[in-house]
């Protein structure tokens, strides 16, 4: 057994850190190529800025420094460190998780891994083993520590926005109770009125049907609140179903409403089966189909909404999505209160207006619900009449993006 004090094989490093340099580029895209092939971002996008891809072989660059020179440290201070703190930011951005950056971080070692094992089949015999494993343990430790400054700058980000999220989330919260507390009050002064002796038949009537509304809005309320705690159960359970399965589930429970209305509420053929977060996505649905039933117009005689999907994306702009869209050929909405559909309680029509009963609360949860799962919600209107709900849910599995080359082959319309 040795006693020796290890000496670092400065000669060894400095031949391995020159061909890790000069090779760098060749490694990136190595690296590139194994990351898109993992998650459905063009190349283009997986390191979409210009600066960006001419920095990240700069990690490559920093891991050569670190090996060459056995004195230096990489510490917050250090460019490399920069570049992986921009790494970090940039997946934040891109919506990854924290699963698929050690992955990433992962591929860049097995890549790095690979490159020396095809060096030391070039290295002179008499380099001993000891030496090129104390080279491989620096690397190891450089990539490392690039990893922590990635992960612990993206872990930073995804903290502020959890906090940003939960104080939606209370403001939310006593939005919901103050509507409830509302109905709640009214239909106790309600009851006390009933109880008096002095209310006649026609103030009975009109008094109880104060009740039954107020009662309607908490169950709506209530169904609400039901299915958001529902999404955020199911979302650390992972209960997916395919896409056509939710649309059906969903067309089944408004059958009733749409036949009271007369609205045929129709499927695309080709909704592409995605497996998508069954909660989110039938909470999302049951709000759009059932307004659209709500407030389709009863002066035309072929009243409908139209459950549609497509994958759309990638651009500059966003990733691949699941764009789902209910239209329908209703009363629409006035252009000048378009903006602020899904605000929460705001009603673009009035009970006055349509008859319709509600609360004005479905879109806002909608919007929150996809929004806390990285989607988005909105609304469009581009015919005369009637209008468009959609919702879009992050696609970036490729698995996803597979299903979906093969079963929509033409975007599929609402009608
Ligand atoms: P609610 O239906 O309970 O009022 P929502 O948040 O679901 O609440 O909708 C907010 C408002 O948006 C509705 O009051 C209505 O004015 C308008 N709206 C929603 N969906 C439609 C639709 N499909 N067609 C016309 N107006 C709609």
């Amino acid at each position: 057994m040795t006693t020796d004090s290890v000496v670092y094989p400065l000669e060894l490093a400095a031949t391995l850190a020159d061909r890790l340099r000069s090779a760098k580029q060749e490694l990136v895209t190595q690296w590139l190529n194994r990351i898109s092939a993992r998650v459905a971002i063009s190349t283009k996008r997986v390191f979409p800025t210009h600066e960006l891809l001419n920095h990240v072989p700069l990690l490559i660059e920093g891991i050569a420094g670190y090996l060459k020179r056995p004195e230096r440290d990489i510490n917050a201070k250090a460019p490399v460190v920069a570049k992986a703190m921009e790494l970090g930011a940039l997946r934040h951005a891109q919506g990854f998780d924290a699963y698929e950056i050690l992955k990433e971080y992962e591929m860049l070692g097995e890549i790095i891994f690979d490159f020396l094992s095809d060096c030391a089949e070039e290295i002179p015999e008499d380099v001993s083993r000891r030496d090129f494993l104390a080279c491989w343990q620096r690397i190891s430790q450089a990539i490392e520590l690039i990893r922590q400054a990635t992960m612990s700058h993206f872990l930073r980000l995804s903290s502020a926005q959890v906090n940003e999220r939960e104080n939606r989330l209370r403001k939310f919260n006593r939005t919901v109770a103050h509507e409830m507390k509302n109905s709640v009050n009214a239909i106790a002064s309600a009851s006390t009125i009933l109880a008096e002796s002095w209310t006649g038949e026609a103030e009975r009537k009109e008094i109880e049907a104060i009740i039954a509304k107020n009662a309607d809005g908490l169950k709506r309320v209530l169904a609400n609140l039901d299915s958001l705690s529902r999404t955020q159960a199911d979302s650390r359970h992972c209960n997916n179903v395919l896409l056509p399965e939710a649309a059906n589930e969903a067309v089944r429970e408004l059958k009733e409403a749409a036949r009271a209305k007369g609205v045929d509420v129709r499927i695309a053929d080709q909704l592409p089966a995605i497996d998508v977060d069954a909660a989110t996505v039938e909470l999302c649905l049951m709000n759009y189909v059932s307004n659209g039933i709500k407030y389709s117009d009863s002066s035309k005689g072929d009243r409908w909404v139209g459950i549609a999907a497509t994958v759309e994306g990638p651009d500059t702009e966003r990733d691949r999505e699941v764009v789902i869209r209910v239209s329908d050929n209703g009363i629409g909405v006035p252009a000048e209160r378009r903006n602020q559909l899904f605000q929460e309680f705001y009603r673009a029509h009035g009970d006055t207006v349509t008859g319709a009963e509600g609360t004005g609360l479905g879109l806002s949860i909608v919007r929150e619900t996809v929004e806390s799962i990285g989607g988005r919600a909105w609304a469009e209107f581009p015919g005369e009449t009637g209008s468009v709900f959609a919702f879009a849910l992050p696609a970036r599995r490729r698995d996803d993006v597979e299903v979906t080359e093969k079963t929509s082959g033409d975007s599929p319309t609402a009608d």
